[in-house]
């Protein structure tokens, strides 16, 4: 269905942070796939790793014990401080997950709390409960009737936040930075007052990382740079590096709430998915990959603001380790597009504003290179 609006393009392989179009054409991959390809394009370890365990067995259902799946949990559990995992296939799938979870804790408890509040701007999936969770009014047309239970407020606005919360809210979900709403990120003191407000009046917090989460920001979960944890958190994008995988992750205390047959996904946390997410979170410690991305973060965020000195269409650069935006005075597609004629694939976070998400082990001098090729795209602008 005619569902995607697609650059006029074609890829047909990648290597590392390249890909190539059809025609044989290169391109430096500053997208990843919405940032997912973690370690870029044919990894080899990845490959290998896929190859091998499709050779043995792709898929056995949760019927059965998974030990790569129990692996897996129990590596998330150590990395994120939250003691049980519920994997899945997506973002949105993760995300209905933690939505039903956070209902179904306050239930159990006796309690007739249920509402979630939300954030304007948000993007959370495009389920009927994911679609109603996000803050924008644009993906819920024609929808209706949309499921109840969720309040809005603005982003990064504490006093909104406290005046929101009544008798009925159940739970708070946020993106430390909302990456489709413009790439706009909360201060650590945001989040600190998000989880205090939530202990003062017994809420859960749910933090939706399906895009900042995997090394993405710089720390493992973006949350870390604000030193509290969530009870709720979930995963997709970057987890398996390419394979499809979402995980929905939460403090034991709340995870008892669902039990055999409360919840479930036929494909979810598969021997496939598992074993190319444990090898993404392999190759992020043994390679170092956090610090690389600190590092380029860094060199990418000079680049932009002394282009944005040259080009005074550019704004202040915003985000977090390999997940940056530049707001422009300007329509952002144009410029995508000029990139993509450079040699350069940039994506858009709204309409005004380029979003770059290279994968989490690009080198510096592909950096400088893109940096280069956004040059020449900003030069076709004036
Ligand atoms: C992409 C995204 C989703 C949806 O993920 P899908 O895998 O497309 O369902 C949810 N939340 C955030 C923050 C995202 O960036």
């Amino acid at each position: 269905m005619n569902t995607y609006a697609r650059f006029p393009l074609t890829l047909t392989r990648g290597e590392g942070s390249r890909v190539w179009d059809d025609k044989g054409n290169g391109y430096l991959d500053f997208i990843s796939g919405i940032a997912v390809n973690t370690l870029g394009h044919a990894h080899p370890k990845l490959v290998a790793v896929v190859a091998a365990q499709a050779a043995t067995m792709l898929h056995c259902s949760n019927l059965f014990h998974i030990p790569s799946q129990q692996q897996l949990a129990t590596q998330l559990a150590t990395l994120s401080g939250l003691e049980r995992a519920f994997f899945c296939n997506s973002g949105a799938e993760a995300n209905e997950g933690a939505i039903k979870l956070a209902r179904k804790y306050f239930f159990d408890q006796g309690s007739k709390r249920r509402t979630i509040i939300t954030a304007s701007q948000s993007f959370h999936g495009r389920t009927l409960a994911t679609l109603t969770a996000t803050g924008q009014d644009k993906v819920k047309v024609g929808f209706d009737p949309l499921p109840s239970g969720f309040d809005y407020v603005p982003y990064h606005d504490i006093e909104a936040l406290k005046q929101a919360i009544n008798k009925d809210t159940a739970a708070i979900m946020l993106e430390p930075i909302q990456g489709e709403g413009g790439v706009h990120q909360a201060d650590p003191s945001y989040l600190q007052a998000v989880r205090q407000l939530c202990n003062e009046h017994g809420l859960l917090l749910i933090l939706d990382e399906v895009q900042t989460g995997i090394g993405r920001c710089g720390t493992m979960f973006a949350f870390q740079q604000a030193s509290i944890t969530p009870d709720i958190l979930t995963l997709a994008k970057g987890l398996g590096g390419g394979v499809p995988v979402g995980a929905m992750l939460a403090r034991e205390e709340v995870a008892v709430s669902f039990g055999p047959g409360t919840h479930g996904s036929t494909f979810g946390g598969n021997p496939l998915s598992c074993s190319a997410a444990l090898t993404v979170l392999d190759e992020i410690k043994q390679n170092q990959l956090l610090e690389n991305v600190q590092n380029r973060s860094k060199q990418l965020r000079a680049g932009l603001t002394n282009l944005a000195k040259r080009f005074s269409v550019m704004g202040e650069v915003r985000g977090a380790g390999l997940l940056l935006g530049v707001p422009l005075k300007m329509e952002a597609a144009s410029v995508v597009a000029a990139a993509r004629d450079a040699g350069l694939l940039i994506l858009l976070a709204g309409p005004n504003v380029l979003r770059l998400l290279p994968p989490l082990n690009v080198s510096e001098a592909e950096i400088d290179e893109a940096l280069q090729k956004l040059a020449i795209a900003m030069e076709k602008q004036v």
